[in-house]
């Protein structure tokens, strides 16, 4: 595998994928199903992070116990599956321990770093347990802790990747360990300078995967989760949402990043940057096949998916003296940056501006990215209107800016509903409406069967 034309893939399993034994077996299977796969990224075992943030908050001894045993109890029952479970025991025993100590010291005082610090022990124990699944099956594979190679900021939570450290260590680190053996590493956590671990958001192994698979220059990155692929919208809410076979990057990227659950937010972005193929399919029923992105695709259709994401805050700024209103937008996103806040949506009138500000997806402990002190500065440059609980709803497709009709076809559906805000326009992949929390799946339900179920 020195060779540099051969094709190398990165496979990354969600959490359910290596929930327990059984999971985790059939995720070996799929590994070892393809030689072009050298390096693995896994997600802890489902429900491990949840009781890891819930420690990381701080909990009274006995509710810790709770907590602490949940977790030994999933961890241990995959260990007593093993042929040979005593070649890790001491090392997961060591990690679990680890874990008691850091929710201990978590109840006296939490941090944001804490919390990352104890977070990531899903992640370094289920790959542990990966590992000797693999070698049990005579496997030649090798354990390799990601924190040597995925530098970030030091945003604990939402941490950001630094990708020149990442490519170079990368290259040093991870390329001639894959050569030899296949390597079985962590998703979603990192190491910011100081040495101390960071974490890139909650589900943020995706995101890990794909940035490997970049630093790399990997052929392929293979996303294997509990569902067989992307479909034109949650399954959940309209059973009869189709999976679709290949999709674009750019239509794909707006679908996770409007709320599609299949992928992290970010996943794309490196796959794009270096026009990497993603494919996602379930673990538990590889022979389904699943969905492929890649840069570009035969016909695609006007419209292709219907996207919600909910906890939604809408905030309207009226600016109280029109004399300023020249720089006012400027000011505005000036105080919103030194926050670090990202704006999803925007529209605009001669006085006001109305934005949505997404409040879900980072492990930080009170992280409603609304603080006070950000209220309290804006407020002192206009008023600040706050309504919360809303949902948006956005149609994924191709060219809908340009091509007649669409609006007739859409606005049609909504007629009945309260809209709060419509962006259409800046992207020709989507066109996007926010509307009461309590009405989403409905708005989404009735797109769907008039856009996709015709
Ligand atoms: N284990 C982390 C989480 O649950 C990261 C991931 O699964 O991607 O958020
Ligand atoms: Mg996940």
């Amino acid at each position: 595998m020195t060779n540099t034309h051969s094709r190398t893939v990165v496979a990354k399993f969600g959490g359910t994928s290596v929930a327990d034994y059984e999971a985790m077996s059939h995720s070996a299977d799929i590994v070892l199903s393809d030689s072009h796969v050298r390096l693995v990224v896994l997600s802890a075992s489902a429900g491990i992070t949840n009781y890891l943030v819930a420690l990381a908050a701080g909990l009274d001894a006995a509710e810790r116990e709770v907590k602490l045993d949940a977790i030994r109890h999933i961890q241990h029952r995959i260990l007593a599956r093993l042929q040979n479970p005593t070649v890790i025991r001491e090392e997961v025993d060591r990690l679990l321990d680890n874990i008691a100590t850091l929710a201990e010291a978590a109840a006296l005082a939490t941090s944001a770093a804490l919390t990352d610090e104890l977070v990531s022990h899903g992640e370094l124990i289920s790959t542990l347990l990966f590992v000797e699944v693999l070698r049990e099956r005579g496997v030649n594979a090798q354990w390799f802790d990601v924190r040597k190679v995925m530098r970030t900021s030091d945003r604990f939570g939402r941490a950001e990747p630094d990708l020149a450290a990442l490519s170079v260590l990368a290259q040093q680190q991870l390329a001639p360990r894959m050569a030899e053996s296949l390597v079985i590493t962590q998703g979603f956590i990192g190491c910011e300078d100081k040495g101390r671990t960071t974490t890139l958001g909650r589900g943020g192994s995706d995101y890990t995967a794909a940035l490997l698979g970049e630093a790399l220059s990997t052929d392929r990155v293979d996303i294997w989760t509990d569902v067989t692929g992307i479909f034109t919208t949650d399954p959940r809410i309209v059973p009869a949402a189709k999976r679709i076979d290949e999709i674009g990057f750019e239509e794909a990227a707006e679908m996770a990043t409007f709320g599609a659950k299949v992928l992290h937010p970010a996943t794309l972005l490196p796959a794009v940057r270096s026009n990497i193929p993603v494919f996602v399919g379930s673990s538990r029923t590889p022979a389904d096949g699943g969905t492929l992105v890649c840069a570009s695709t035969e016909n695609p259709p006007l419209f292709r998916a219907l996207a919600l994401r909910r906890n939604q805050t809408l905030l309207t700024l009226h600016s109280l003296n029109m004399l300023h209103a020249r720089g006012f937008l400027a000011e505005v996103f000036g105080i919103l940056a030194r926050h670090s806040i990202s704006v999803d949506l925007i529209t605009t009138s001669e006085v006001s501006v109305a934005l949505t500000l997404d409040t879900t997806g980072s492990t930080a402990v009170g992280d409603t990215l609304l603080t006070q002190s950000l209220l309290t500065e804006l407020s002192s440059l206009c008023r600040v209107e706050v309504e919360e609980g809303l949902a948006l709803v956005a149609l994924i497709g191709n060219n809908l800016s340009r091509a007649s009709g669409v609006g007739k076809e859409v606005f049609g559906v909504l007629e009945p509903f309260n809209i709060r805000m419509i962006c259409y326009g800046a992207s020709s992949h989507n066109l996007c409406f926010l509307v009461p929390g309590t009405e989403a799946e409905n708005v989404v339900s009735k797109l769907h069967r008039n856009l996709f179920e015709q």
